[in-house]
């Protein structure tokens, strides 16, 4: 509340003033003077950066994927592949990106194409580990249309690592999230990979993925 009988500040102001506050004195730890000219404004354009690249954790998914889940007599591989994705890590708050491969094989839905990348967007405009968000995707698939497979391969390069020159060869991560006749039958797994083609070049990949919480070296 603030001090003026019958104004009270909209919450989201309150919050906006906060994240600026501690923009700000986040720059002076770093040693900056947050009055400069150069960084005048920088917390207000900050937080709104931050504000976009955290949007998944406000978006509803029936509402992302309102009106594009269709029933068909369709019973192939449908694959999305390519999809470029931009994340946050959640242990150093830097860029993760890559492309994110999907495929599922529908029982008798299947979700409109458009709206696959809308999806990955949801789950990585939040702060993520790779294995994870490679989980979400494929999660959330099989719950809204029930298909008798689902399959997500996400590749991505990690500016925490690469930035930083750590481990430089691993800043590279593979994950990926079969279920279903992807993680029953060789044959179909192989010819999903078949087709998406990894950058990593192995079809192999599911074996040699990179081991859950690796994808983000956490302990520098
Ligand atoms: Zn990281």
């Amino acid at each position: 509340m603030s001090g003026f009988p019958g104004v009270c500040a909209p919450a989201s102001e309150i919050y906006n003033n906060q994240m600026q506050e501690l923009i700000r004195r986040l720059l002076a730890e770093l040693g900056e003077d947050p009055t400069r000219e150069g960084l005048a404004d920088t917390p207000k354009r900050v937080e709104k950066a931050y504000k976009f690249l955290t949007s998944g954790y406000d978006a509803d998914i029936d509402q992302v994927l309102n009106n594009a889940l269709f029933t068909v007599d369709y019973s192939e591989m449908v694959i999305v592949k390519d999809i470029d994705f931009y994340s946050l890590c959640e242990h150093h708050l830097l860029p993760f990106f890559g492309k994110c491969h999907v495929a599922y094989i529908p029982t008798t839905k299947v979700i409109g194409l458009s709206k696959i990348p809308r999806l990955v967007d949801v789950f990585a405009r939040r702060l993520q580990v790779q294995e994870r968000l490679t989980n979400q995707i494929a999660n959330t698939i099989r719950d809204k249309i029930a298909p008798m497979g689902v399959a997500v391969v996400m590749e991505a390069t990690h500016l925490c690592m690469s930035m930083r020159g750590v481990e430089k060869q691993n800043s590279f991560a593979v994950t990926s999230a079969m279920a279903g006749v992807f993680r029953d039958n060789a044959r179909t797994r192989m010819e999903f990979l078949e087709l998406i083609k990894l950058r990593s070049g192995a079809a192999g990949v599911v074996e040699q993925r990179t081991p859950a919480g690796l994808a983000c070296v956490d302990d520098y």
